[in-house]
């Protein structure tokens, strides 16, 4: 919001495919009620269609993308068609374990999606837990990222456009740091 840029969260956009009853949402549910990667070809689809939107000539944050190496391709292969690198991938590095009480303790508003703990404090909404917050759950998508997604930690810094922050802090930290890393 501070950058008038888009943030695109894959996450998101299937939580709201799935809201919506669209045929990617019913193919995403599964794997997502499990905590497992929903298919590269699905999710490359739904980010590319997504950075075709005039919104994104600007700039754009994706979060939760790419997840695998597959995906860290073929972005690279969109962005060099829209001329467009990418300038940094963050890492907001966080033990697993806080990660685990973090996502288990947490509550999303249904209305926005806004993240808090009570009542929304933006727009009065029920909050609620994600289905994927359950603890077996969060585990499964810890080892998850391990395995398919914990890789392009090595594959961004031989691009040399890693930028890695401790996240175990307070948010307002964390995200003055990140914003001076970025030079934003
Ligand atoms: P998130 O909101 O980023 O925590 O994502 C929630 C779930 O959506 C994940 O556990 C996956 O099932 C699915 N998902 C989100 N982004 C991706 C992605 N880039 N690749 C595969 N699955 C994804």
């Amino acid at each position: 919001k501070e950058l008038d840029i888009p943030t695109i969260s894959t996450g998101n956009i299937l939580r709201a495919a799935i809201k919506n009853g669209t045929p990617t949402g019913m193919k995403a549910k599964s794997f997502m009620d499990a905590g497992d990667l929903v298919p590269d070809d699905v999710i490359i689809g739904l980010v590319t269609e997504r950075l075709g939107e005039p919104d994104t000539e600007k700039g754009f944050i994706l979060d939760g993308f790419p997840r695998t190496s597959a995906q860290a391709v073929a972005l690279d292969a969109e962005l060099s068609k829209l001329g467009r690198p990418l300038s940094a991938a963050l890492l907001i590095d966080v033990d697993s374990e806080v990660i685990v009480k973090r996502l288990t303790s947490r509550r999303m508003c249904k209305d926005c999606g806004y993240e808090a703990d009570a009542q929304c404090p933006k727009c009065g909404g029920e909050m609620y837990q994600r289905d994927d917050d359950n603890e077996a759950t969060v585990r499964n998508r810890l080892d998850v990222y391990e395995k398919s997604t914990s890789p392009l930690i090595d594959y961004y810094r031989g691009c040399d456009l890693l930028v890695s922050i401790d996240g175990d802090r307070d948010p307002n930290v964390v995200y003055a740091d990140v914003k001076k890393a970025l030079e934003l």
